[in-house]
């Protein structure tokens, strides 16, 4: 076992100085523009591409060598730091990537996680397509069917997905769906739909509150034909599965258990990044800004709201390092990624509101970027489990009971 440490080694110090230095340079100027604009950005991407921050080989590099899983979230307050819109668009794919690893073979992992990505000579991108128009929380919920038909070994897939980043603008959509609806959420399977697919279009792309650049939405499967071979798994093992879910044994639900809450730090730390944009934007203001006299930041009022922003992000970051390190040892004890995730998204919301209260009238304006700072970090309470969700993960881990 890797032992617990909040020194950064210096592989970690130097990715850590090399994101920032991409997102100082290469995000910050843009970052407005793009939120504006509301469309995917294709040219930022493709800089991402060109050093290596946006591929496959960044992703496994982090997944894969580092033994202590804090890299990645280092990485990812960085990104986020310069931008959320422009970071989601970066971290997108991983999704599908992340999809694909939990329940795909190894060679389905090697056919298919690379091509989420693409290559810097030719991009490509990863949509994870699971949440339904009435289905976001109660995955049970899920209506989108799977059917196989046998005689051609292929999968048709039928139904509507909503709010899907990257959601029909990516080459590779890992659709999650009901292959049994009698057995509700044990009854899903999950499937690769190859590009350019006639089954798979987009339907409606969401105009939002905030990570305006990337890309939000529905997704339409009508009986799209996949081959059976894109089933995530294979069919040998997805029969044996349901078999067992019928007979009533508990199946893996302790491993599925320990995969998300093995990703949901890395939410926590994308929310580090925009509070701490938030937080050190306020404190230089404060520093200028005067009023009556003298800097703002001289009333304690002022001040304290900055102590407390500084403290609240340290102790997310704590938390979200902590669930990171404990998830790539496979050490759980109860719910600390959930944890860490609903801590550092209630730090972000509440330390780009305070941003704005420091800088007034001024941060109530798009002059200045602490209002798109607070819409961006409204998503952190939402996407990957919302607040609620994690709660109620939180409290059935500590109580041992089945709470509602
Ligand atoms: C920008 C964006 C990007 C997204 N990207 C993806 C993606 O790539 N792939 C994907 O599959 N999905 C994606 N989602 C969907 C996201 O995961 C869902 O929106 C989220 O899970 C919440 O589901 P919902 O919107 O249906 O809300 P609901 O489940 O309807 O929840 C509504 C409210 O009720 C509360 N609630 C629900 N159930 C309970 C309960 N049992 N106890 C207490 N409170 C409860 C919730 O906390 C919430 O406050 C994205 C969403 C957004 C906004």
């Amino acid at each position: 076992m890797t032992e617990f440490s909040l020194k950064l080694n210096e592989d970690q110090i130097q990715l850590k100085k090399w994101i920032n230095g991409f997102a100082l340079e290469k995000m910050r100027p843009i970052a407005e523009e793009w939120d504006d604009k509301e469309e995917f950005p294709w040219p930022f991407l493709q800089e991402a591409a060109d050093i290596g921050l946006y591929g496959w080989e960044f992703m496994a590099e982090m997944m894969m060598n580092d033994p202590t899983g804090i890299s990645m979230m280092v990485s990812l307050e960085e990104l986020f730091w310069g931008d959320a819109g422009l970071g989601m668009c970066v971290m997108g794919s991983g999704l599908a990537a992340a999809g694909i690893a939990a329940s795909g073979t190894s060679e389905q992992v090697m056919e298919w996680v690379p091509q989420c990505y693409g290559s810097p000579e030719k991009l490509a991108l990863g949509a994870f397509v699971a949440s339904e128009p009435d289905a976001g929380s109660d995955v049970a919920a899920y209506r989108t069917r799977a059917v196989y038909d046998e005689a051609n070994d292929e999968w048709v897939l039928n139904g509507t997905k909503a709010w899907i980043t990257n959601g029909g603008i990516a080459d590779i959509h890992v659709v999650v769906a009901v292959v049994d609806p009698e057995l509700k959420s044990k009854g899903h399977a999950s499937f690769i739909v190859p590009p350019n697919n006639p089954g798979l279009s987009m339907g409606q792309k969401y105009k939002k509150h905030g990570i305006k650049a990337s890309h939000t939405a529905e997704v339409v499967l009508d009986d799209c034909r996949i081959p059976g071979s894109c089933l995530l798994g294979g069919k040998e093992k997805l029969d044996e599965r349901l078999a067992r879910v019928r007979e009533g044994k508990k199946g893996n639900s302790q491993a599925a258990m320990q995969t998300f809450e093995a990703t949901r730090p890395a939410v926590g730390a994308q929310a580090i990044g925009v509070a701490r944009a938030a937080y050190e934007y306020a404190l230089e203001y404060a520093k200028e800004r005067e009023a009556f006299g003298r800097p703002i930041i001289m009333n304690q009022s002022i001040s304290f709201m900055l102590a407390d922003m500084a403290t609240e992000i340290d102790a997310a970051r704590l938390m979200v390092w902590r669930a990171a390190w404990l998830g790539k040892q496979k050490g759980f004890k109860y719910a600390e990624g959930s944890m860490a995730k609903l801590k550092a998204g209630r730090v972000a919301v509440h330390s780009t509101e305070r941003a704005i209260q420091i800088l007034g009238g001024y941060g109530y304006t798009r002059e200045y970027p602490v209002e798109r700072w607070h819409r961006d970090a409204k998503i952190f309470d939402i996407f990957e489990g919302t607040e609620q969700i994690q709660q109620l993960v939180i409290a059935r881990a500590i109580s041992g009971l089945r709470i509602e």
